[in-house]
């Protein structure tokens, strides 16, 4: 195999690739085929600079040699062991780990493979809770318009994004959803939580009120909805949502899939905003995306239920055949101390403000018609070319690539979220290079 055939693949045909326009792709292909803490290098030997942690999920930087060690030495040592009925040591480490860093209260750790089967384990775990608890006639599932749970039939049911649903047919049935908190009148241009819009966290009042409260089984939110172009929670909101579900018996699942392992600038989203779900969904930067991995957290109540309710109960019948996989659970923990070591998290909270002033600072930038900042997350809103909706952000992507800055684009808006190693020069990289670029698009 000659060196040019090991970077492109002479055949681009096999691979059906994940929401991609595979076929605009494989006529012109961006590939990465190196990668080292804050850059990637693509096909052709340039570097760039990694302005998304690849999905949201990079959160320490690339091919860290901590994480690496643990999973080449874990590889080399117990590559794999049976999910169900067995144990090995490095699953309960790290799910107890885990615990140190999560939500008071929240004590307990299901693995699964991804942010969709954390989303799907955690809607299973709601409504078999209160099946457990005798109380089957809760069985509704409430999300939000533009709410983004994964691929799943359960997360695309009570997921918020028409084009993931509608291709697909009957979803799951008994799903409402609240209307979402994007009001850029009123909250235009914001830095962290919005100034306005507590009041829609009434819509669930409404809901349940509309469906009777006691068949709501649980409510699905993201603390800080990402993939739909990163909409931070008014102030308050959360709140009120905890105040009505501890009010009817409903369980608040948060989705923190995105929002999980420092992204915020703390731990959890959770800690931020001051409000603690019953359940906690994460993934991605658990093993700092290295590894296939999510984890859901859930609080004692809801363990419980399972661990000392009748005999028929005491199985949740739930898993994959990699939950707690032996590799994912030592990149995990070789993740967390990597973070700790590092003081990542902290470094994030630092760094808010920083980040918020360099993306505000675009503010004014031609086509920009707003820019939200929350954590270490930031998105830019660009006026949607006249018929061609998406074509303007998609053209400021391929150009940011070419640039030498990878970006993310859903809709007409370019999301930010660096690794948590990001230097403020590399901060001002990624606000001159989109400068440049704004400025010359059509
Ligand atoms: N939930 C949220 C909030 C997400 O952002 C994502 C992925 N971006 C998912 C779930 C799904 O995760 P995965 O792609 O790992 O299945």
């Amino acid at each position: 195999m000659n060196e040019q055939s090991r970077i492109v693949p002479n055949n681009l045909e096999a691979f059906w690739m994940p929401f991609s326009a595979n076929r605009q792709f494989k006529q012109a292909p961006r590939m990465f085929v190196a990668a080292k803490d804050m850059h990637y290098t693509t096909a052709d030997g340039r570097q760039v600079l990694d302005g998304t942690a690849g999905l949201w999920c990079v959160n320490a930087g690339h091919c860290r040699p901590k994480i690496t060690e643990a999973i080449q030495s874990q590889a080399a040592e117990l590559d794999y062991a049976p999910a169900f009925q067995m144990g090995h040591p490095k699953a309960f480490e790290l799910a107890s780990r885990l615990t140190t860093i999560a939500p008071q209260g929240l004590d307990h750790v299901f693995f699964t493979n991804s942010g969709s089967e954390s989303v799907e384990t955690a809607l299973k775990i709601a409504l078999a809770y209160h099946r457990a608890k005798g109380d089957g006639a809760r069985f509704r599932l409430i999300g939000r318009e533009r709410g983004y749970h994964g691929v799943n039939f359960g997360g695309i049911s009570v997921g918020g994004i028409v084009g993931n649903r509608k291709m697909f047919g009957t979803l799951l049935t008994g799903v409402d959803h609240m209307r979402h908190t994007h009001d850029p009148e009123r909250n235009g241009y914001s830095k962290g939580e919005t100034e306005h819009g507590a009041e829609l966290a009434d819509d669930l009042l409404r809901i349940a009120t509309l469906h009777d409260p006691s068949t709501i089984a649980a409510v699905i939110v993201e603390p800080v909805a990402g993939s739909t172009g990163v909409l931070p929670p008014p102030k308050g909101y959360l709140k009120r949502l905890r105040e009505i579900c501890d009010q009817h018996g409903i369980l608040l699942i948060f989705d923190e899939v995105i929002t999980g392992y420092g992204r915020m600038g703390t731990a959890f989203a959770s800690d931020y905003f001051g409000v603690t779900p019953d359940i906690m969904i994460t993934a991605k930067g658990l093993t700092n995306g290295v590894i296939p991995m999510g984890a859901v957290f859930v609080k004692d109540t809801i363990h419980d239920a399972f661990m000392t309710g009748p005999e028929h109960l005491i199985e949740f019948a739930h898993g994959y055949t990699y939950s707690g996989n032996p590799i994912a659970a030592a990149a995990g923990l070789a993740t967390l101390e990597t973070y700790q070591e590092e003081g990542l998290f902290e470094r994030a909270k630092a760094l808010e403000p920083v980040w918020a002033d360099a993306i505000h600072s675009l503010k004014g930038t031609r086509h920009v018609i707003d820019i939200r900042t929350i954590g270490l997350i930031g998105a830019i809103e660009l006026e949607p070319m006249k018929g061609e909706p998406t074509k303007r952000a998609f053209s400021a992507f391929v150009k940011a690539f070419e640039e030498g800055l990878l970006i993310r684009t859903t809709g007409d808006i370019i999301a930010l979220s660096p690794p948590l190693m990001v230097s403020e020069e590399q901060i001002g990289e990624i606000v001159d290079t989109l400068k440049g670029i704004l400025a010359g698009l059509e």
